[in-house]
């Protein structure tokens, strides 16, 4: 095929197709430059998830009508003059493409008036050809209007998700720049609804209150670091808050969020041992370099960087975050003994229910407990011993087996979930006092729209409103086992669950009862009595399948007495 060049028109649309992916895209660029444009409030209404309308208000700088011509060309900058400047900047924009991209795939009506001019002017774009410019009124400042976002590229439209996706990506953005920029008020609204409502915050943690509430808010720990030119500067969460995703883990590099897997994996190496596996940490941590040594200009999107000195950055943050993470106050908090975190009394049926562990008496199976305690021989299986607070070890006939009790206890309590199921429905329990968790709007969003299916596995939740949601009534077989600090981390698992697998109403049922089994079991690090491992081995022993968990992970190893035997030249 013979080259061409192509049509003016269709590069530009090309490249948009790398700038703007999606309506999240639009929005990330037009708060961008509300942002540079030294606005004190930007607000973001969105209808039908940024496919219908985007409009982007702010009170920054504004634009002459000179200005407003330029900014829609490609390549039109006030951000940099030179190549020089490429090396040093400060400002989120500085390709001077976002708004010739999005005119290039939507209808677009810009409002400007600068600060320096008593008049306003309107610009309007079709795919990219400019209408015209007229005469307008405004306060200083600029208004963007998005509509009809790939009504020229239906290819890309197909791509889209529905509208509650496609906005939960947009919410995603705001969310994120509302922390880059604590002292400016941002508000977002989907179809006229206020979602995201933050006045200008004095600091990073007030902000944080604002986006999270203040129990996260609370519950984090300071970190803070300078060396050399580097300065850190943020928070993150003591190792009993966790959630079950990356999503609220979120850097910041000279201003500018990023994806940066060197500062994720610093993290969680700093979290080591501290967490429960699959617990993320959360972490909003601003990362300040000398913006020579940073290069931004990697990503078409703008989402990543470069350090010249990368290992300098995250030595700096390894050592920022370990101080962080061994103040007193936080090792006090690591790991609350089941005991502790079940104190708040919850269940409201004070029946002399035999629970099938009693926790409250855990200890470590050391020392005369161990002695005094009655080992009851169950089947032809006895427990002697717990190893590391994660083995369970067990002398069966055969010779010895070794038991994952945080998977035993999870297929245990998952078959018995599974059973209820099938059978009656799965019981509920009414709790008097309520378990409050505090979500994401995401998570928000989607506990909402799938109440039903949360019913089906015996939650009931209430919405109390400003993200903060309400157990009122759990699963009887998991009421006593889940301890308070579980809820809060399930909420997120289950809505990962819910997001992952719309489709399949099987699937999705099945994930959710793992994914509460998982949550209550016992984990890897609970001491129990003998009596207690008894117990769950036996219970374990009933099931269907004790030998390995719904994933195929085993649950069992065993260890043969002729094995043994020949190990140690016997035979
Ligand atoms: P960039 O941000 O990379 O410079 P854009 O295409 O996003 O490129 O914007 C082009 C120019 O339009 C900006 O450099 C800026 O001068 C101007 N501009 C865009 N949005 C605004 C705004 N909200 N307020 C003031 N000026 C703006
Ligand atoms: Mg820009």
């Amino acid at each position: 095929m013979a080259i061409v060049r192509l049509a003016e028109e269709l590069t530009r649309k090309i490249a948009a197709g790398e700038v703007i992916e999606r309506p999240a895209s639009v929005v990330k660029e037009l708060v961008e430059n509300a942002v540079d444009a030294k606005s004190e409030s930007i607000t973001i209404e969105v209808v039908a998830g940024g496919m219908g309308s985007i409009v982007v208000r702010d009170d920054g700088v504004g634009m002459d009508e000179a200005d407003l011509r330029l900014s829609i060309e490609r390549y039109a900058t006030s951000k940099i003059r030179n190549e020089e400047d490429l090396d040093a900047i400060r400002t989120l924009g500085f390709r001077g493409e976002a708004l010739a991209s999005v005119a290039a795939v939507s209808n677009l009506r810009i409002v400007s008036r600068s600060r320096d001019e008593a008049d306003a002017h309107a610009l309007t774009m079709s795919a990219g050809r400019l209408e015209k410019v007229v005469p307008a009124a405004r306060a200083a400042g600029t208004t963007v209007e998005v509509r009809d976002l790939f009504f020229n590229l239906p290819a890309r439209a197909r791509f889209l998700g529905t509208p509650r996706t496609e906005f939960l990506h947009v919410h995603r953005v705001v969310q994120r720049s509302a922390l880059l920029a604590h002292g400016i008020g941002w508000a977002l609204t989907h179809e006229g609804r206020g979602v995201l409502d933050a006045p200008a915050a004095a600091t990073l943690l007030d902000r944080i209150a604002q986006l999270y509430g203040p129990d996260v808010a609370r519950a984090l720990i300071p970190v803070e670091g300078q060396r050399g030119p580097i300065s850190i500067a943020g928070f993150i969460s003591r190792p009993d808050l966790r959630r079950g995703n990356r999503r609220d883990q979120i850097f910041v590099v000279n201003g500018r969020v990023v994806e940066e897997r060197g500062l994720a994996y610093v993290l969680a190496s700093a979290y080591r041992g501290l967490l429960r596996p699959g617990g993320f940490p959360i972490a909003i941590v601003r990362v300040d370099v000398p913006p020579e040594s940073v290069d931004v200009n990697v990503h078409p999107r703008k989402e990543a960087v470069r350090f010249a000195e990368s290992r300098q950055v995250h030595d700096a943050l390894a050592a920022s975050l370990h101080q962080a993470l061994s103040t007193p106050h936080v090792v006090a908090s690591i790991l609350p003994s089941r005991e502790e975190s079940r104190a708040a009394e919850r269940v409201s049926e004070p029946s002399g229910k035999q629970l099938p562990f009693d926790l409250r008496t855990a200890v470590s199976t050391t020392g005369r407990e161990r002695e005094s305690e009655k080992v009851r021989i169950g089947g032809d299986r006895r427990v002697v011993g717990q190893l590391q607070c994660t083995y369970l070890l067990v002398e069966t006939p055969d010779g010895l087996e070794i038991v994952d009790q945080h998977i035993a206890h999870e297929r245990v309590l998952y078959e018995r979930l599974r059973d209820a199921a099938r059978e009656a429905g799965i019981p509920r329990q009414l709790f008097l006092l309520p378990v409050r968790v505090e979500v994401s709007f995401e998570t928000a969003a989607l506990l909402s729209a799938h109440r039903e299916d949360l019913e089906g596995v015996g939650i009931v939740l209430e919405e109390f409103g400003g993200g903060t949601f309400l157990f009122r009534e759990y699963p009887r077989i998991l009421a006593d086992e889940q301890s308070q600090y579980g809820f809060q981390e399930l909420v997120e698992a289950l809505a990962e669950a819910l997001e992952g697998e719309q489709d399949l109403k099987n699937t999705m049922f099945d994930r959710l009862l793992r994914e509460m089994a998982c949550s209550a079991a016992i984990k890897a690090g609970d001491p129990l009595t003998l009596t207690e491992g008894q117990r769950l081995v036996e219970n374990l022993m009933e099931l269907e399948n004790p030998y390995t968990c719904p994933h195929g992970r085993p649950i069992v190893f065993s260890l043969s007495r002729e094995e043994l035997d020949r190990r140690f030249r016997r035979t």
